[in-house]
């Protein structure tokens, strides 16, 4: 049976639901708020990883690992990150169960109560700076730059698919320096390290900015973000940097000798994407017939399906189609010839379009005569049929066509969903209407923004590091400001 979507224009919410389910990348579990992540949207979260992973390691950070549960004590050590996370925080107070004396299946062990309860991790810093302790005494041990890739648990009250859930897989980069300088570098250089994989790798144009006080990361001295538009117009936060000053350091009495013989409080930072960016990936180039994948991402480059009638046209293709198969393997391409006689040829094609494969090729009789081969491109839906000879160098340079062409009309769109307004009428009454990214002057105060926020839903997504300086005045309260910040919808 086909496996039909709801279309975007009709329900984008229910057509991204519909997509992430039908297209095997994920499903709710049994637990409130909590995925399960099928192969193949695993497929994709690896290779996100292997990428990212090797982008940390040629910038000279290496992988550790801490424990899942934080004594409830660490949590608290540092003001206002308790105060951020306590609301979302899982808490784990006994260690054992027993049978229910009633007969009614097992219950918590009231004699096994803990001592300290523990908190699932909702991020790590105070696990790791009560480490960094340990491992800093003096500028010889700094910097230490690591990452590390685990599981997090936050309670969230309204969960989807990848975008938001309790449970998210992630990474978080955790580092320390001996100096401000330093630490500020490398709190930009990982924003850009995500902005350049979001660019290059997801094929999604981001604004690379700061965030204001009130959404910042709770501990942080600075949050930056990279923020990406989705095709319903809404914006996504798709990771952040953070600059921690020494606000971990002083909560953890973490200090180092400098050179000149002195004590010092040591400098951090942290940063992070989760499988949101999953969400995003989804998001931004998608349609009505299912994923649109970025090559560079696809577990799945290439699919070729032959149509053929009776085994020995099935044989007659198969010897067509294998050294085409083991050469664009050589060249590092990867090639899934389904042969598979238990579906029809209409329903490989549906379910590869479903699935976002870049590229399709089918072969039947007369394309066996003609020495030829059908060629179709998922993202564009478009079939051109082609001489066998040379087809894997034609595919080669396609995947990198396809994978540009992705980003092109990611960034035309939103090119197009960006708007400069210049008072609030016309803010609010463009937003009845429209969606994208809003340009204007605002004050700088968190009192306008929150006032903005509870009338228009619209939230000052960043302040962009690239921004024109301009003299302008608050759309709000008209007072003055020195260059236009970005307001969306969010998810
Ligand atoms: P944070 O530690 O809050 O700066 O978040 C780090 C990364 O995790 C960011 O890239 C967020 O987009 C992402 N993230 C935060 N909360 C969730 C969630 N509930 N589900 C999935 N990703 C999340």
């Amino acid at each position: 049976m086909a496996k039909v979507l709801t279309s975007r224009s009709e329900n984008y919410s229910q057509w991204y639901n519909d997509l992430v389910i039908k297209a095997d990348l994920a499903e709710n579990s049994a637990v409130r708020g909590c995925m399960i992540i099928k192969p193949y949207g695993y497929a994709i979260w690896e290779k996100i990883q292997a990428i990212l992973d090797q982008m940390f390691k040629d910038t000279g950070h290496q992988n550790a690992y801490f424990p899942l549960l934080i004594p409830k004590s660490f949590l608290s050590k540092e003001a206002d990150h308790v105060e951020g996370f306590a609301k979302e925080c899982a808490v784990v107070t006994h260690y054992r169960l027993k049978n229910d004396p009633n007969g009614k299946g097992v219950i918590v062990d009231p004699d096994a109560k803990l001592e300290e309860e523990l908190i699932i991790r909702p991020t790590s810093e105070t696990i790791i700076w009560n480490t960094y302790k340990n491992w800093i005494q003096s500028y010889r041990d700094l910097p230490i730059l690591c990452n590390q890739w685990a599981n997090v648990m936050r309670w969230e009250m309204r969960t989807r698919l990848f975008l938001r859930t309790a449970e998210f897989l992630w990474q978080e980069g955790h580092t320390a320096h001996a100096t401000r300088e330093e630490a500020l570098q490398e709190t930009e250089q990982m924003i850009n390290i995500y902005g350049e994989f979001a660019e290059k790798y997801m094929g999604i144009p981001v604004l690379k900015g700061r965030k204001t006080e009130s959404e910042r990361f709770a501990g942080a001295i600075d949050t930056y973000c990279i923020e990406a538009l989705m095709q319903d117009g809404k914006a996504l936060q798709a990771g952040t940097s953070h600059f921690l000053g020494q606000n971990f350091a002083k909560a953890f009495d973490v200090k180092f000798t400098n050179k000149e013989g002195k004590e010092e409080y040591v400098w951090a930072t942290s940063w992070g994407v989760s499988t949101r960016l999953m969400g995003a990936l989804v998001m931004a180039h998608s349609d009505d017939k299912g994923l649109v994948l970025p090559p560079k991402l696809a577990p799945i480059q290439v699919v070729i399906v032959p149509i053929y009638r009776k085994a020995e046209e099935l044989e007659r293709i198969a010897e067509k189609i294998n050294p085409i198969v083991a050469k664009l393997k050589s060249l590092g391409v990867s090639v899934k010839f389904d042969d598979s006689d238990n579906r029809k040829p209409g329903w490989k094609f549906a379910e590869y379009e479903l699935k976002g494969v870049p590229v399709r090729l089918a072969m039947g009789a007369r394309d066996l005569e003609n020495e030829t081969i059908e060629l179709a491109r998922r993202d564009t839906l478009t079939k051109e049929t082609m001489p066998v000879e040379g087809v894997e160098e034609v595919i080669v340079k396609l995947l990198d066509e396809i994978q540009e062409s992705i980003y092109k009309k990611a960034l035309d769109f939103r090119t197009e969903k960006t708007t400069k307004v210049d008072t609030y009428e016309e803010f609010k009454e463009l937003l009845e209407s429209k969606t994208g990214f809003f340009l204007a002057h605002w004050d700088g105060t968190a009192e306008t923004e929150e006032l903005i926020k509870n009338e228009t839903k619209a939230t000052i997504r960043c302040i962009p590091f690239e921004r024109e300086e301009e003299e302008g005045v608050c759309m709000l309260t008209g007072k003055p400001s020195k260059g236009r910040v970005v307001f969306a919808k969010a998810y």
